[in-house]
């Protein structure tokens, strides 16, 4: 068959998710949650799986996964079950895995990711709670199982509170789906379910991948594993589409199959086929009891809900009076939004929201830092949007200030007094003013006779005799008050 001609490839993306919930014990027994220290000391008959010992559902879990649910608009459920997923690895030493099949916790949600000016929603397919597997620690120089001497497993994440959340295929591009993936992280850091570092494992991401067919219906999808960084979700959706559409030009099929990205090499690879998928048998965990979740729990648990990266967003529109660009690009980080509103409520929010979405946030991203882990503080801000106000320093002097100042996290005044930076003062500017309106005439009758186009020219005369240290807003006001316009 003729590979059909193609004009656009539109690609179809759902994500799954896993998040570590911020609990301090276990799912199933009371083992302390830790990270980090030495393998096997946080264990009990429950989580090694010795036959006989019998697990007690953590409350705590099931009340995070409630908040995570309400979070995303979900409809929790009245009546949720627990299941045990069959399949056998040295990891999971019961054989099988405590999770939820066909009566999760939550049901039907959806989130708006905010993408520029724009949003998108990506529906919600299901979220349910399940116990994390232990972690296999290989022997060797590679530190993975090919090419390993041996294998050893850290007991401690085993049985650790886990959250699955599986989005719709809603998602058309990788940006989109990298911002998902950021805005998920984002909600559940604000209502506090989990820190979601992906860097540490606390928040895992799965793609399914596909091309929509010519006639609209789906095409075959691929499935991505554990992509454990933003870009990477992005980067590896990207070469995955990019593999899809070279066999689809090439007239092939694309295969069902499970892939993994390289970030070394920019290419998926493929880990096993879906011919040998697990039949895990699922059946209901005959030692636990059905869940049964109260209309009034969850309308408490719903009434402690802290304010969503959504109505924040919503938020910084109405009250601070932001484009709905720089309202999500502020509150697409919970620690940047925290710091915008410290300097907007002490200077102009306009202001501060151009200084911090725009250079601030520029140097950030230039530095690969947080805003809590650079060393500009609010009042630094506060201090630096000031000087511009009040005209002591220019706007292009103060980018440079806040260079200084991100480098060397010293107060802006004493990097403006330092390097000479102040703008031009009082008298100096205003003989300067005085000069440009002497020597040109013709051009200042015109400003004193309405005709204010002509004002841009006469800044740019003072600007170049004041050679760069004068404000231009202040070199405006100065011209138009001394030509009476
Ligand atoms: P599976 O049976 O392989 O688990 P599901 O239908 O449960 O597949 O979907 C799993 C994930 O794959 C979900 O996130 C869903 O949105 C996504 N998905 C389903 N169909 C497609 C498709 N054609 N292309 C991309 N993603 C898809
Ligand atoms: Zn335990
Ligand atoms: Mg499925």
């Amino acid at each position: 068959m003729q590979a059909q001609a193609r004009e656009t490839y539109q690609a179809v993306i759902g994500l799954e998710f896993h998040v570590h919930l911020a609990t301090t014990t276990k799912m199933f027994c009371g083992c302390r949650v830790t990270y980090g220290e030495e393998p096997n000391t946080h264990t009990c008959p429950v989580c090694l799986g010795h036959p006989g010992a019998l697990p007690v559902i953590n409350e705590k879990a099931i009340e995070l996964g409630v908040m995570a649910g309400l979070a995303l608009n979900c409809n929790v459920a009245e009546r949720a079950e627990f299941a045990r997923k069959n399949y056998f690895y040295p990891d999971l030493p019961k054989g099988y895995q405590i999770s939820q099949f066909d009566l999760p916790i939550c049901i039907g949600g959806h989130l708006d990711v905010p993408l520029g000016d724009e949003t998108i929603r990506v529906g919600i397919t299901r979220l349910h709670l399940e116990e994390d597997a232990a972690k296999n620690v290989h022997v060797g120089e590679s530190g993975r199982m090919h090419g390993s001497v041996g294998s050893m497993v850290d007991y401690n994440r085993g049985g650790t509170p886990l959250m699955e959340i599986v989005t719709e295929p809603d998602i058309p591009s990788p940006e989109a789906a990298r911002a998902t993936a950021n805005h998920i992280k984002e909600i559940m850091r604000a209502i506090g379910v989990s820190e979601a570092d992906m860097e540490k494992g606390q928040l895992r991401c799965d793609a399914n991948v596909s091309i929509r067919n010519p006639d609209g219906s789906f095409g075959t999808k691929t499935e991505l594993k554990n992509m454990n960084s933003f870009r990477f979700v992005e980067r590896g959706i990207a070469a995955e589409l990019a593999r899809q559409r070279e066999i689809l030009e090439s007239g092939g099929r694309v295969e069902q199959t499970t892939l993994h990205y390289d970030p070394n090499d920019d290419e998926v690879h493929e880990l096993r086929s879906k011919e040998f998928a697990h039949d895990y048998r699922y059946f209901p965990e005959p030692d636990l009891l059905p869940l049964e979740l109260s209309e009034a729990w969850v309308s408490e648990i719903k009434s402690r809900l802290p304010e969503l990266p959504d109505e924040m967003r919503a938020r910084f529109v109405e009250s601070y009076g932001l484009s709905a660009y720089d309202a999500g690009v502020l509150t697409a980080d919970r620690d940047l939004a925290v710091f915008y509103e410290k300097v907007a409520s002490e200077v102009d929010p306009k202001q501060a929201a151009n200084w911090i979405s725009g250079d601030l946030r520029a140097r950030l991203n230039e530095a690969g830092v947080g805003i809590s882990d650079s060393k500009v503080t609010p009042e630094h801000m506060i201090e630096l949007i000031g000087l511009v106000g009040s005209g002591n320093i220019s706007r292009s002097a103060a980018r440079d200030v806040l260079g200084t100042v991100f480098a060397s996290g010293d107060a802006p005044s004493a990097v403006v007094e330092r390097e000479g930076l102040a703008s031009m003062g009082g008298d100096a500017l205003s003989g300067i003013v005085d000069g440009v309106i002497a020597a040109n005439p013709d051009e200042a009758e015109r400003v004193r006779g309405g005709d204010k186009k002509v004002i841009g020219f006469l800044v740019g005369q003072v600007m170049k005799e004041a050679r760069g240290s004068a404000d231009g807003g202040r070199v405006r006001q100065l011209l138009l008050e001394k030509l009476g316009s």
